[in-house]
């Protein structure tokens, strides 16, 4: 579904991806992992256009993403979220995903629609839509709070569900699980895992190694911009090069 040549993104004289060439299967979860700084979120900021790249070509279902604005990457189906969460604090809950919901079915006129009073009260059935996503996501309850303030387990859940309803082919989640309890990773693992069945892509960094090493069929990892490895949990857990890189850190 995916396919880079030659990425390479320059941040002065640092070069934080490096001639990376990679697949991404459709219907597969792939991971990208790798310590820190060693490109991961760049490489995913290059696939969504929110950074453009120095040289290299990037292909999502035949189309070239390199030059496009995020925002037509998005439509193509891409949908991703960020290391940070990104969602409109001054909104509910129930907002932010009717943000997506309202973005998906008529892209363009969203900026001018926001603009009506009780734009977010008019439509049942994106209400109901906005709802399966929130329930999938055990926010459910949180519907009508609003969104500053909930903690970042839950803001992690609200990020997955704007992305979701989105409806993309190909989801990119950025340390997804990161500052979630134990017995919130399961939920949310079990929310995820079963997305390729339903015809959606996923693409994961995590630095939850065990996690990723459970749920992804290919693995890809970095080490300073440049791809050193990359096959099935079970290669990589073994490749010299890759436990070399992952012990230096700890030692670091
Ligand atoms: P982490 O695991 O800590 O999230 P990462 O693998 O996601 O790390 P990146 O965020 O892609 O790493 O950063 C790769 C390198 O590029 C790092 O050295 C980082 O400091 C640098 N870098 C990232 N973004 C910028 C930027 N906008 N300007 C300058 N340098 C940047
Ligand atoms: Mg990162």
């Amino acid at each position: 579904i995916l396919e880079v040549k030659n990425l390479t993104k320059r941040f002065g004289a640092l070069k934080a991806v490096n001639g990376l060439s990679f697949r991404v299967r459709q219907g597969t979860i792939s991971a990208l992992i790798g310590p820190n700084g060693s490109g991961k979120s760049t490489t995913f900021n290059l696939i969504t256009g929110h950074l453009k790249p120095d040289s290299g070509t990037i292909l999502f279902e035949g189309h070239h993403l390199e030059g496009l604005p995020a925002e037509e990457i998005a439509r193509l189906g891409i949908a991703r979220t960020f290391q940070t969460p990104q969602i409109f604090t001054h909104l509910t809950v129930l907002e932010n995903v009717l943000l997506s919901v309202y973005q998906r079915k008529r892209p363009g006129l969203l900026s001018s629609l926001l603009r009506l009073p009780n734009f977010f009260k008019k439509e049942k059935e994106a209400q109901e839509e906005a709802f399966v996503y929130l329930e999938r996501f055990f926010l459910a309850d949180e519907a009508h709070r609003p969104a500053e303030g909930l903690p970042l387990g839950k803001l992690r859940h609200l990020e997955l569900a704007r992305a979701l309803a989105l409806k993309p082919k190909l989801l990119l989640l950025d340390e997804a699980a990161s500052g979630l309890d134990p017995r919130e990773k399961i939920d949310l693992a079990e929310a995820l895992t079963s997305l390729p069945q339903e015809g959606i892509t996923l693409f994961w960094v995590e630095h939850d190694l065990n996690l990723l090493m459970e749920v992804a069929e290919e693995v890809i990892v970095l080490d300073q911009g440049e791809k050193i490895a990359e096959g099935p949990p079970r290669e990589i857990q073994r490749n010299p090069r890759v436990i070399q890189v992952y012990l230096g850190e700890e030692h670091a």
